[in-house]
């Protein structure tokens, strides 16, 4: 079809509008000189039209390729922005709604660079509990408009009271949040923002109470897979495609380069910022001795294993994921892989009996919305898993396992590399590629409830935790169990983890020399009793 253009498109909105199928409505920012001009776009019918004068005359509509011809007639139409994400206004930085509004008003997924733009905005409003900051990049794409290519900042997010004095943050016990880390995996990021906006806000009091003893770090962790949602990146190597991806920009699962106890897939590119010599030669960043085939092909877990070293102290770790279509299930839990002690198993049994009290109440509101809809308009547009709830390993539960996960080296001990954490994953339904990523607002909304009981709950888990004693804290943690594969014998393409030498800056900082905190009785058997 002949290219659409007007001196009003800016250059991204000129290529996307002019590289989508033709059926495609593309999200669309337009600002007036008058308000008056709201009336003409209306009459060229896109849908879900917004309009708003402050600060200036704007709306937001979707407009295929022919409608943007035709809009870009109206005498007050002054620009036309692509503005993909939750919040129509967010390029002009106006949040009549909220900076991340409730997934019922919003007009699509929260957009990368929306995230980043609506997390600095709330920074600002509260800059002693929010403390943003990037660190190291994506693999990045090709983009087709700039013909440049694109490498993402990856974005963490800190909420703490006093955030900022980060004496007393490397005091608080940590509790880290891995989000979206396959990117097709939406619910992380929808929940997360979300969450983080409503404690600030003061909608989550007991979440809030908690920020003097606790800190909590996001970690948004796949922007490959979030961008190539924007037609100007490939989609699964097809250019223009609007799909999220579940890998990053390598094509690699963006859940298996990570160390494990046991033996690691070397074909997936297993990674470690400590290079050859596993020792942190470069205290900023990347070490030289990475191979170069590693540091180009996977520098996003590079860059998580990096940053996440520098917290102490983080006792709890979770992952938050999403799984097929067709689950019977709304959220799993997934613990790790490993060998636990019955202190940690029953601290296990305990966080997730909490997290699925909740999510339980979250899945009987969805079945009786969607019961009522279809009492109403005689079918659901969205199913229902039959079960609210489960848990157990990846084995267990999805029926599959693997090497290079996440939350497994989360839970590695700090001496072979890991964060110490009691870590897990969760799982939840109708994600992926549910429905060709169309954003439909009641069953995301469904999954971002059931993701803030999982962040809300681990939080008080932890808090109890601590009032109780249950769990001893740092110095005094009850080690984790050697890992029982034999180093000596892996399998062909295999790799062992950890190697005995393994170390970290973090471990050698606490050292003997770190004061115990106060400890605790321990439940349950120890080892050697
Ligand atoms: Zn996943």
């Amino acid at each position: 079809s002949a290219a659409v253009d007007s001196p009003t498109f800016d250059a991204e909105y000129r290529y996307v509008l002019n590289h989508t199928p033709g059926e495609y409505a593309v999200p669309t920012l337009v600002t007036f000189s008058e308000a008056a001009g709201f009336e003409a776009l209306s009459a060229l019918g896109g849908e879900s039209l917004r309009t708003t004068t402050t600060p200036r005359p704007a709306a937001y509509t979707t407009l295929t390729a022919a409608d943007a011809r035709a809009a870009a007639e109206i005498p007050t139409a002054e620009s036309f922005t692509f503005s993909p994400g939750a919040n129509p206004f967010w390029r002009l930085d106006y949040y009549p709604a909220g900076v991340f509004p409730e997934a019922t008003r919003s007009t699509g997924y929260i957009d990368y660079e929306e995230n980043r733009r609506g997390l600095r905005h709330l920074e600002s409003e509260h800059p002693d509990r929010l403390r943003t900051y990037t660190n190291g990049r994506s693999k990045g794409h090709l983009n087709y408009a700039s013909d440049r290519d694109d490498a993402f900042p990856i974005l963490f997010a800190e909420l703490a009271a006093d955030v900022r004095d980060r004496a007393a943050f490397a005091e608080k016990e940590k509790l880290v949040f891995t989000i979206s880390l396959h990117g097709d995996e939406r619910a992380g990021v929808e929940a997360g923002s979300r969450f983080i906006e409503n404690v600030l806000r003061g909608q989550e009091p007991a979440v809030e109470s908690l920020l003097e003893e606790f800190a909590f770090v996001f970690v948004y962790a796949n922007p490959d897979g979030w961008k190539t949602r924007q037609p100007q990146y490939e989609s699964y190597g097809v250019p223009g495609a609007t799909l999220f991806e579940r890998g990053q920009g390598a094509g690699e699962d963006t859940n298996r380069q990570y160390a494990n106890a046991g033996w690691i897939f070397e074909g997936f590119y297993p990674a470690e910022p400590n290079g050859r010599d596993l020792a942190a030669d470069d205290p900023d960043g990347i070490d030289r001795d990475v191979p170069p085939g590693i540091r180009e092909t996977v520098p996003d877990a590079l860059w998580i294993v990096e940053t996440l070293r520098e917290y102490d102290d983080v006792g709890y770790f979770a992952d938050l994921h999403g799984q097929s279509v067709g689950a019977d299930t709304f959220v799993y839990g997934l613990t790790c892989q490993d060998q636990f002690d019955q202190g940690r198993f029953q601290d296990v049994q305990r966080w997730n009996r909490t997290v699925g009290e909740e999510v339980t109440a979250v899945a009987d509101e969805w079945r009786t919305a969607a019961e009522a809809r279809e009492s109403t308009v005689g079918s659901s547009v969205f199913g229902v898993p039959e079960t609210a709830f489960a848990w157990g390993t990846i084995w267990d539960t999805l029926g599959y396992t693997g090497t290079g996960r996440l939350r497994e080296w989360a839970q590695l001990p700090e001496e072979s590399g890991g964060l110490g954490a009691v870590a897990q994953n969760f799982e939840m339904a109708y994600s992926n590629i549910a429905s060709g990523n169309v954003f439909d607002p009641q069953r995301v909304d469904a999954q971002v409830r059931a993701y803030r009981a999982v962040y809300r709950r681990t939080i008080e888990h932890a808090a109890t935790d601590v009032e109780t004693g249950r769990r001893s804290r740092s110095g005094e943690r009850t080690p984790t169990p050697t890992p029982t594969s034999s180093p000596s014998t892996p399998g062909r393409g295999a790799s062992c983890w950890p190697p005995p030498s393994f170390g970290t800056r973090a471990a050698r900082r606490r050292g003997a020399t770190t004061p115990a905190r106060p400890g605790r009785p321990t439940v349950g058997c120890r080892r050697g009793t």
